[in-house]
């Protein structure tokens, strides 16, 4: 079995609750969406070939063709892992267009998805083998898809299917433009399924800031449903890392 893989490398996990833990990332190619604020637009692509890290966070790249064997996936995960790793983390792109290929691994180290949500199919694939899913909900101003309500439905029933096995928590990505009319089906769906999922709202990192008054109005309006909500910025990019 094979899968086309952008990067390969070890670093710090910027977002979320598990911020600051040392993974190994597994950048898989292609995703199905064109979110405006993408901020790996390259690894929507097919790529010929996909960058591993020479050393564990050493920043030093090598290329080795596309596409990988599973084997060979498996032998350089081992090679980047470290004594303070903690997870695979399965990013992208888009993880689960390549459900067949994660499902086939060796479960050696416990594994982290990144998802965009928008495969719930796959997600049922994966869902024994998932010890951690970070669930994304894309928002209408996100400009992800032509097909937002269908979109937002596959999202949700994915994090309803994480959320019966794995740790689950969902992320959306805050624009300027975003308003309590953009967001609330998001907070209304994820309530639906359990209003003890943990929310995380990212502020996007772009030139044009998000106010913090917007920022703080709009976790107030969560936490009048949700039980926890908290807000958390990319800080990978404050350190200057991948
Ligand atoms: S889902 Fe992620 S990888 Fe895909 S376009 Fe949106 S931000 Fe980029």
């Amino acid at each position: 079995m094979h899968a086309y893989i952008n990067e390969i490398f070890n670093s710090i996990q910027g977002e979320g609750p598990y911020v600051g833990v040392r993974q190994v990332f597994v950048r898989f190619a292609q995703c199905q969406l064109h979110c405006a604020y993408c901020d790996t637009p390259l690894s929507r692509n097919i790529p010929a070939h996909c960058r591993v890290e020479r050393k564990p966070g050493g920043g030093n790249f090598h290329s080795i063709k596309n596409p990988l064997r599973k084997g060979d996936l498996e032998e350089l995960v081992r090679k980047l892992w470290t004594h303070s790793t903690r997870h695979v983390s399965l990013t992208g792109g888009e993880p689960l267009i390549h459900a067949d290929f994660i499902r086939e691994l060796e479960q050696e180290y416990p594994l982290y998805l990144e998802t965009n949500s928008g495969f719930p199919d796959k997600a049922k694939e994966l869902r024994d083998i998932i010890s951690i899913a970070s669930c994304d909900i894309k928002l209408p101003e996100h400009d992800s898809t032509d097909h937002y309500e269908e979109l937002l439905a596959n999202e949700l029933e994915t994090i309803s299917i994480f959320n019966e096995t794995a740790e689950t928590f969902v992320k959306i990505v805050i624009l300027p433009e975003t308003t309590r009319e953009s967001i609330s089906p998001a907070i209304s769906g994820i309530a639906s399924i359990d209003r003890s999922i943990p929310l995380i709202l990212q502020p996007a990192t772009q030139k044009k800031m998000v106010p913090t008054g917007l920022l703080l109005e709009l976790m107030d309006f969560a936490g009048e449903i949700l039980k926890d909500v908290r807000l958390i910025p990319q800080t990978h990019k404050m350190m200057g890392l991948p």
